[in-house]
């Protein structure tokens, strides 16, 4: 029996899976009290989850808080909601002056207030009632992102995260092992681990970096098929965690490890904590203990004082070591970071010249790297619209498999392809 929601909200995710993951929780709890999830145009309550950790982050969530207040002007939505890093990055006396619009202000630690700040402003109840729900998700049923910790304790010094997101706090085996099996109920094959730094988890709850703890765990879940590890931090890497991944065939060989750059002096005032050898010496550690591996990395381009000769490093670096994927940073000043004190400046031109330099270069290595691929079988999970992913793409940020005929395959079905060509980042995949 389908029960009237007694009012109707919609939300925007902005950013990460990450937040993406927080607004999924927002979304169960409030469904939880008996409010209903609609599209933008059909709402009361307009929800905004945002994300700030460089300025182009903040300048987008500003532009959807003016749009919002704007639509709440105009008597489109009742109440707006904005919640998650943005609140939390700012000081809330002046968010509230500055946009008094905003009826609720929630930082990332306080979501799990959302519903009874909400009951309150709607209803002027603390408390409703719970109903029970199914739950929502707001990626597809077969795959699902799980974070597994909170918070960093790395203090990069170009980052704003550790003061947006707090210290460092693991969530415990059993509330990762519940959160698996509930998304494995929803359909789940292939979770996908997420924190600031996974590699970072158990620190808190065990003394050491635990991962392998968590992941030997995770593998005995009944219907889990591929488990991917995203957001690694190199110096945590360690032949507990390499001899897990080998040990175990669920965890598939697919490393996201953002390195940032390759140069040691720059990795120092990165406050990276390895060096360019470290991390040359941990890939071919990697890649040759690991059949298969596929490592995905982002780069900085721009940091203060970088050279010319250091932007060569870089493009030595990735010449060298074979990342199938890349994403490059432009550096964002942010006033609040160690970074933002280190001189001189690269202006913004350059910048984009020398992030056009490393993409340019990765795309001629992936595409050379990828025809070896040609005549390769890959199983494949189809995710609709003629495209798919192997073990090789993670959902959204990677290279797609362009499937010639998909055969009536539904989003979700997992089927073995032969590789047919390369289309730039991309692969022609048919069966
Ligand atoms: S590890 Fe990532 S989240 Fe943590 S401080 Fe460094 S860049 Fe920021």
């Amino acid at each position: 029996m389908n029960v009237k929601p007694i009012a109707n909200f919609s939300v925007v995710s902005l950013g990460c899976a990450r937040t993406l993951v927080d607004t999924e929780k927002m979304v169960q709890s409030l469904q939880g009290r008996g409010f209903g999830l609609v599209p933008e145009g059909h709402e009361q309550i307009s929800i905004l989850n945002t994300c700030s950790f460089i300025q182009s982050a903040v300048d987008e969530t500003e532009a959807n808080i003016v749009v919002l207040s704007e639509r709440k002007r105009r008597g489109e939505i009742r109440y707006l909601v904005v919640a998650g890093c943005y609140p939390s990055r700012f000081k809330k006396e002046e968010l509230k002056q500055r946009y008094p619009d905003v009826d609720i202000w929630l930082t990332t630690q306080e979501e799990d207030k959302l519903q009874v700040e909400l009951a309150q402003l709607v209803f002027k109840k603390r408390f409703l009632p719970s109903r029970p729900v199914r739950y929502t998700k707001l990626t597809p049923s077969h795959y699902s992102y799980i974070k597994i910790s909170e918070g960093c304790d790395n203090w990069c010094s170009f980052c704003t995260i550790p003061k947006i997101r707090g210290i460092h706090t693991s969530k415990s085996v059993e509330a990762v092992l519940e959160e698996a099996r509930l998304q494995v109920s929803f359909g789940a094959r292939e979770l996908i681990l997420i924190a600031e730094d996974t590699t970072a988890w158990g620190e808190d709850l065990f003394g050491k970096p635990s991962l392998p703890v968590l992941l030997n765990e995770l593998v005995k879940v009944a219907g889990v098929e591929w488990i991917r590890l995203m957001y690694i931090f190199p110096p945590r890497v360690n032949a507990e965690l390499i001899a897990t991944i080998k040990a175990n065939p669920k965890i598939i060989p697919y490393l996201d490890m953002p390195v940032q750059h390759a140069n040691t002096r720059l990795l120092e005032l990165m406050n990276r904590r390895y060096t360019g050898d470290c991390l040359r010496g941990l890939i071919r550690e990697l890649t040759t203990e690991i059949p298969n591996l596929v490592l995905r990395t982002s780069l900085i381009l721009g940091f203060p004082s970088e050279t010319e000769s250091e932007v060569e490093e870089l493009l030595q670096f990735i010449e060298e070591y074979p990342f199938a994927h890349l994403g490059c940073f432009a550096y964002s000043e942010e006033r609040e970071t160690r970074s933002a004190r280190i001189e001189p400046k690269i202006e913004s031109d350059e910048i984009q010249r020398r992030i056009t330099r490393v993409m340019d270069r990765q795309l001629e290595l992936v595409v050379s790297r990828n025809r070896s691929l040609v005549g390769q079988r890959l199983m494949m999970v189809y995710e609709g619209n003629r495209v798919g992913r192997s073990y090789r793409e993670a959902p959204d940020v990677d290279g797609r498999l362009l499937v010639v005929d998909p055969k009536g395959l539904t989003p979700g079905d997992m089927a073995e392809v032969t590789v047919l060509g390369v289309s730039e980042l991309d692969l022609t995949v048919s069966f």
